[in-house]
């Protein structure tokens, strides 16, 4: 697939700024006679091939119901990947994007060509020679900056779009989940900066399909690299998080507590207490514990209810 930039993939920039992020629903209401189903085919786009399809709900394979307007791309079989469209193409902000204060300024080394360079591969539409500067470069600021740095944020979101245009699903979802809270937190939900990560995130998982399909990916992955980077490795740390996100988001509640309270841990022991990264896998098991003492079995609240107490997180409100 050629690499369409300026878009969430694959979804080139005219089609995605004239629609909005979408996850297909379950199928898993066939039994009941309810479905849906798209209706139409037109307005096919010349740059991503995507074509604007009518949803229906469908009862007994009957439409009931108007479901809306998406742009859709088949990825083979009965699978796709949609955008639902807007009425109108998305106003740009009117308020100014004045980026947070970076240490930046204090670090005339990290002014080097690396950076430069890897933006014009990705002007270019290289994104895989980007990919190996943008690292470099993330790796630089790193050493000296704090992690949530909003100059070393940005190159990180470099390297999450640069692995997901170069169809590294996994690793992409890794970066993509820790990033997105952390600038979320330190530009805010409305910055351009968060909207493309979001859109990046929800680009990523679409790619792969639910969040079981998410969990095989990136189980692979950790067991992959944990054999030869060990569990407190940055990347392994990142993946088996978003491993932790995924069971989480496929109700396996009990199941995510256990894998975000063990990437914690790592996280406390590899990176440090206060790490950035580790204060966004804490909120993460946080949020896992709070899921599973709202909708889980006994046996999900009992694991929540002890991992709260080892990591002397709040425990639970009542
Ligand atoms: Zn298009």
């Amino acid at each position: 697939m050629t690499d369409v930039r300026g878009g969430v993939y694959p979804f080139c920039r005219a089609c995605t700024a004239s629609s909005t992020a979408w996850r297909a629903p379950d199928a898993a209401t066939r039994l009941s006679g309810m479905g849906s189903r798209f209706y139409g085919h037109r307005d096919v786009c010349p740059d991503c091939g995507s074509s604007v399809r009518t949803l229906y709900s469908t009862f007994l394979l009957i439409p009931v119901a108007f479901r809306g307007r998406f742009r859709i791309i088949r990825t083979g079989g009965r699978s796709f990947v949609g955008r639902r469209l807007l009425d109108r193409p998305a106003a740009v902000p009117a308020y100014s994007e004045e980026p947070p204060p970076s240490e930046f300024k204090d670090h005339p080394e990290l002014v080097d060509a690396t950076y430069e360079q890897a933006e014009a591969h990705w002007a270019a539409r290289d994104s895989a020679g980007a990919l190996p500067l943008y690292e470099t470069s993330l790796a630089a600021c790193e050493k000296v900056l704090r992690a949530d740095d909003p100059a070393t944020l940005q190159v990180r979101l470099r390297v999450a779009q640069a692995l997901l245009a170069t169809g590294d699903y996994a690793s992409a979802i890794g970066w993509f989940e820790l990033i997105t809270p952390q600038l979320n937190r330190v530009f805010g939900a409305d910055h351009k900066l968060t909207r493309i990560a979001v859109e990046g995130e929800t680009g990523a998982q679409l790619m792969v399909g639910g969040p079981r399909a998410e969990m095989k990916l990136l189980s692979e992955l950790v067991e992959q690299d944990e054999q030869t980077l060990g569990r407190q490795n940055p990347k392994v740390l990142r993946t088996r998080a978003a491993l932790g996100r995924a069971t989480m988001f496929a109700d396996q509640l009990g199941a995510a507590v256990q894998v975000l309270e063990m990437t914690l841990a790592d996280s406390i022991e590899g990176l440090g207490n206060s790490h950035p990264d580790t204060e966004t896998y804490r909120s993460f098991l946080l949020e896992a514990c709070e899921a599973a003492d709202l909708r889980g079995k006994r046996k999900d609240r009992e694991l929540s209810a002890a991992a709260r107490h080892r990591r002397t997180l709040a425990p639970k409100a009542d």
